[in-house]
């Protein structure tokens, strides 16, 4: 069983050192997309109300082990204590001076934010001894610790694992939130249950669709990794996005839904384009004649065509549960973002359960104009949700349990 904030016991007076995932996208010294950071926030006002001292931590980017002004958490302080309306003083160390100066000063329900744990070697190291030694230094900070960064609950880093053994340690609102979420859809799915996958990498999800396809009524594929399927049934596609090695595979995903008389469905029209870019021209071809488009062999697919959309739409309208993971074109580009707004749109009728699962596709939703409260709920965690629905055992989960 999960530890959770509930049974963590008097909290006046603690130091609380709290693990949020506020890897937002930023456009300059802003938050782009403060989705994560509001996420967080019911965790942050219960440990403040009850007059905790609340030290928070978290990773943003990849700045490799070392500062980085580009990786900043100062935007994400600055968003926060707007979000919050109460002051959140920043550290612009980990566990340096200007740390240790800032907790000195807090007192009973004030917050602060730590510069990025990323600037630090220790917390992504390979190296266990200096993810464990880093994480004593956060320990030193803390009479407890929870873990509410459900983006990063997958990864053995150390102020996700290493740091859960050295305090008392409990999971965050936002954790309990997510995993009762996607309990729900590992164990008791309301059906017709349809997942959709997309995005850009068919390997990084080749263990999802393995797991899913015996449980799921309708498995949806698009983005880059319909080409490699594409492929498995024998069709060119020029130059779009294909994983030759996982061909083979994903033959064998199309030969079990057939036999399980699941309907896995592959899209029979794309958009093409001459290049991968925003202003490239482009054109509607049926999926087995992407090569006859008029790029010929350098087309590349960028979406999924309009008919697949409505026949997706149509799927996802009439089914009782729904996950969806990985926009269905480049949604960044606004000629090639039909097919993922397509997808959303149908997404935000379902009368069921709907989840958008993390990472791009949360903030394509958001992006392309969707109220958050058209969803069951949209996880902040695409990785960690994924690796969940996969069966895995995630390792910042399992140091929680009792
Ligand atoms: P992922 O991180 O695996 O969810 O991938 C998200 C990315 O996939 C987005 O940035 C999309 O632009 C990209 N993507 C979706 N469809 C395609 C496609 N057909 N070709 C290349 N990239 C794509």
């Amino acid at each position: 069983m999960l530890r959770t904030i509930k049974e963590a016991g008097e909290l006046r007076g603690k130091r609380v050192l709290l693990r949020c995932d506020f890897n937002v996208p930023l456009d300059g010294d802003r938050v782009a997309d403060d989705g994560r950071i509001r996420a967080a926030i019911p965790t942050i006002e219960h440990l403040a109300k009850a007059g905790a001292r609340v030290i928070i931590v978290s990773h943003l980017g990849r700045p490799d082990g070392k500062p980085d002004p580009k990786f900043s958490l100062l935007p994400v302080a600055k968003r926060l204590a707007d979000l919050l309306g109460q002051r959140v003083s920043f550290a612009s160390d980990t566990v340096g001076a200007s740390a240790h100066q800032n907790l000195q000063q807090l007192k009973d329900g004030d917050i602060a934010l730590l510069e990025n744990l990323r600037f630090n070697e220790g917390e992504a190291s390979k190296d266990d001894s200096s993810r464990g030694a880093f994480a004593e230094q956060l320990a030193a900070f803390a009479d407890l610790f929870i873990s509410d960064g459900f983006g990063v609950v997958h990864r053995k880093q150390a102020s996700v694992y290493e740091l859960a053994k050295l305090v008392p340690s409990y999971a965050g609102f936002l954790v309990e939130k997510e995993l009762e979420i996607l309990q729900r859809l590992s164990a008791s799915a309301d059906r017709p249950y349809t997942v959709i996958l997309g995005g850009s990498k068919v390997s990084d999800k080749l263990g999802v669709i393995e797991h899913l396809l015996p449980k799921v009524d309708r498995l949806l594929i698009g983005g880059g990794m319909l080409f490699t399927f594409l492929s498995a049934k024998g069709f060119k596609v020029g130059k779009s996005l294909l994983e030759t090695e996982q061909v083979e595979k994903v033959r064998g995903f199309i030969e079990q839904a057939k036999n399980l008389g699941i309907s896995l469905e592959i899209p029979s029209d794309v958009v093409v384009a001459s290049r991968f870019a925003a202003d490239a021209e482009f054109e509607v071809v049926d999926a087995e004649r992407i090569e006859d488009s008029r790029f010929g062999v350098d087309a590349i697919g960028l979406d999924i065509g309009p008919r697949t959309s409505a026949k997706f739409a149509e799927l996802i309208s009439s089914s009782k549960t729904v996950f969806w993971n990985g926009p269905m074109g480049v949604f960044e580009f606004p000629n090639f973002a039909s097919g993922t707004k397509a997808v959303a749109q149908a997404l935000s009728g379902v009368s069921g359960t709907s989840v958008v699962g993390g990472g791009d596709s949360a903030s394509a939703v958001r992006e392309l104009g969707f109220s958050e409260n058209a969803f069951t709920h949209i996880s902040t965690g695409g990785g960690a949700s994924l690796e969940f629905l996969e069966g895995k055992s995630l390792p910042g989960l399992e140091v929680l349990n009792d």
